[in-house]
This record gives structure tokens, sequence and C-alpha cells, in this order.
């Protein structure tokens, strides 16, 4: 007998709720809003829960209300034990200890939470103290620091260290690193362009 497993409805008003969030984050930071149109309206498609150990790092850590994206973390708060999170890499590049405490979802695109074909809106989340290797992709990508703090190293641009509003845009192929220190970093990550439906690649070149 098969089983048909639904997402329950309960949880489609907390994913409207984070979708809701970051659109009125992005309408807020010009280099957000400029970067890729957001869709009106994309369609909720039902995902399945597929939680990893960060799931509930994210969901356990709260918001600093004095934030402006506070609304934002809360509402990423509520739908991390929901979520459908993704890892891309495996133990064997990347190390046990990092796969136990990164993790992202895709809350728009091709195969988003919401549905839309033209660009990828993820959740991402890194803990303290991790090193996150040279990698690269096709798609254009723009980072945005919801809650703590990591550096951020590109080919070609300055190493910056980025907390909460701050941001930074990658282009096509460039080659790019990340290393949380003494906080985790919870992030918005927009993609546009070609490339959409090719994952990251570690590497350098
Ligand atoms: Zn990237």
């Amino acid at each position: 007998m098969e089983l048909a497993v639904e997402m329950p409805d309960g949880w489609r008003p907390l994913f409207a709720e984070a979708l809701s969030a970051a659109a009125e984050v992005v309408a807020a930071i010009g280099a957000l809003r400029e970067f890729v149109p957001w869709p009106d309206n994309p369609a909720y498609a039902g995902l399945l829960p597929d939680p990893v150990p960060a799931a509930a790092q994210v969901a356990a850590w709260p918001a600093d209300p004095a934030s402006p994206f506070a609304r934002l973390h809360t509402a990423i708060n509520a739908i991390a034990p929901a979520a459908c999170w993704r890892q891309t890499y495996r133990q064997d590049e990347v190390g046990a200890d990092f796969l136990a405490r990164y993790g992202y979802f895709e809350l728009i695109g091709p195969t988003g939470h919401f549905h839309d074909e033209t660009m990828r809106a993820y959740v991402a989340y890194w803990g303290a103290g991790l090193n996150y290797d040279w990698h690269l992709h096709e798609a254009e990508e723009a980072y945005f620091v919801i809650a703590g703090s990591a550096q951020f190293m590109a080919r070609g641009q300055q190493d910056v260290v980025l907390s909460a509003g701050g941001w930074r845009i990658h282009a096509s192929n460039e080659p790019h690193a990340m290393i949380t220190y003494d906080q985790p970093v919870l992030t918005l990550v927009l993609w546009r362009g070609n490339g959409l439906d090719a994952e990251s690649r570690l590497g350098a070149a």
C-alpha cells in the first residue's frame, strides 16, 4: 500500500509569513531590490520537510528583537523544522562537523517552497567556527546577512566581515569562500541569470 504523504496545511501560513518577510527585506535593501525582480505571488509548492541537524539549530536561535530583520529571522525560526533542507556537499568533501552545523533551503525557485522559474531565494545557515571552502557556480549571487556574522572572500574583491544588514554580490563563476568565527550566520541568498539549475561546486577555478 502506498502512503500519501502531504504537507500539513498548518505550515502554509508560516511559510507565507517567511515569504512576506523576505520580500519586505528585499524591498528595503536597494542592492537586493535591484539584483533581481521579486516574483509576484509565487505558488506554494507544499514541499515535504527534510530536516538536517542545522534545522534545530536555526529554530533555536532567537532573533535580536532590536534587529530590523527580526521579523524575517523569527519567520525562519518558525519554518525551520518543516523546511526541505539541503546540503549540496558530501561528507568526504566538507567533513562531518560542517554537515552537522550547516544547511540551506530554497524558499523560492524552480524547486523551492514557492515556485518560480526566474530566480532563486535561499535561506542558508552556518554554525560558528566553520570554513566554507572556495566554490563557484554559474548563477550570479547576492548574499544578505540576516543575523550573526561571517567573513566573505571572493576572487577580485576585498575580504569583508559582514553582519546583519551586510550584503555582497558574486559574479558568474567568481570563486568565493566564507569563514564564521565566534558567531553563526543566517543569510538570504538570491540567484539570477544563467545556471539557475546548476548547483554550486567546490573549487577555485
Ligand atoms: Zn555562492
